[in-house]
């Protein structure tokens, strides 16, 4: 942009900080590019259940009051967009929270082990129709750094699509491991599974494959933007291998903390 300062060819203390001084300029246009890609996206989002409710609004203005039939169906038809309308407002709030978590890295630890395994009991007892096979091959507490709700979010958002998205098979495997570059999370389901072309923008914040389909589950495409942004946020790594009609494997990767770093973590937050 014209605010650029020219590069200098010397290759001078002087020239190293011009390039460090258009490089912040850069990184703060980028910045507010997609401050602004943001806002056009959530204002779209917006407007479908702003006209839905307006919609059943000029309804009930109309015949509502004479006509008790139009009257509850297009109340009880608003009240539950406004309540799609708050959830996508707690989500966006997620989502630009998940945002700061590498601004704010805490000095929290947390055990995959137990996070994981109790995710995995939650899903059990509120999906009892599905059938959750868990394979935990951490035999000890296998620490973090990370706030703990946070990687709860994360696997209430996998899981969650697990189950939203299987279709005759409802089973649902779930398997923690350990290796050289740290823990391994994997949820498998035998669902719809996500063709290739979709695979790779799936974690794009309103990005959905079927819009309708999604909207008809309560889904407003923001959870896997989310899962991406806390996982991401914690240097870790999300990623999903899919077979369209066969089902789909999330993984999410993050660095596993040494006993002494769990120890020098534990003692900063007791002091
Ligand atoms: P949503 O609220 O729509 O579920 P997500 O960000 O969690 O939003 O997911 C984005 C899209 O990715 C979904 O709308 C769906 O099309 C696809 N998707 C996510 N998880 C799965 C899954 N396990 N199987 C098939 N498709 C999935």
């Amino acid at each position: 942009s014209s605010a650029r300062i020219p590069e200098l060819k010397r290759n001078d203390e002087l020239a190293d900080l011009i390039n460090e001084f258009n490089g912040m300029l850069d990184r703060i246009q980028r910045f507010i590019d997609q401050q602004g890609d943001f806002v056009q996206d959530v204002s779209h989002e917006l407007r479908t259940p702003v006209a839905i409710l307006e919609g059943h609004l000029q309804l009930l203005n109309r015949w509502g009051k004479d006509d008790p039939e139009v009257l509850a169906e297009s109340l009880s038809a608003s009240l539950q967009e406004v309540t799609r309308m708050k959830s996508l407002i707690q989500e966006m709030l997620d989502l630009t929270r998940a945002d700061q978590v590498d601004v704010h890295f805490p000095n929290a630890t947390c055990d995959v082990n137990e996070t994981v395994t109790q995710a995995v009991n939650d899903f059990t007892m509120i999906h009892p129709e599905f059938q959750f096979t868990f394979d935990n091959d951490l035999h000890a507490p296998t620490y973090v750094q990370m706030y703990r709700n946070h990687l709860e979010q994360v696997m209430i958002i996998l899981l969650d699509n697990a189950v939203k998205y299987s279709t005759t098979r409802q089973e649902i495997h779930i398997s923690v491991s350990t290796d050289s570059d740290g823990v391994a999370i994997a949820v498998q389901d035998f669902g719809e599974g996500i063709a290739a072309a979709d695979r790779a923008r799936v974690f794009n914040r309103f990005y959905r494959v079927d819009k309708a389909r999604s909207r008809e589950k309560g889904g407003n495409g923001l959870g896997l933007a989310i899962a991406k942004q806390l996982v991401e946020g914690y240097r870790g790594t999300i990623s999903v291998d899919s077979a369209l009609g066969h089902g789909s494997i999330f993984r999410v990767d993050l660095p596993v903390l040494s006993p002494a770093e769990v120890a020098r973590l534990d003692a900063l937050n007791d002091a």
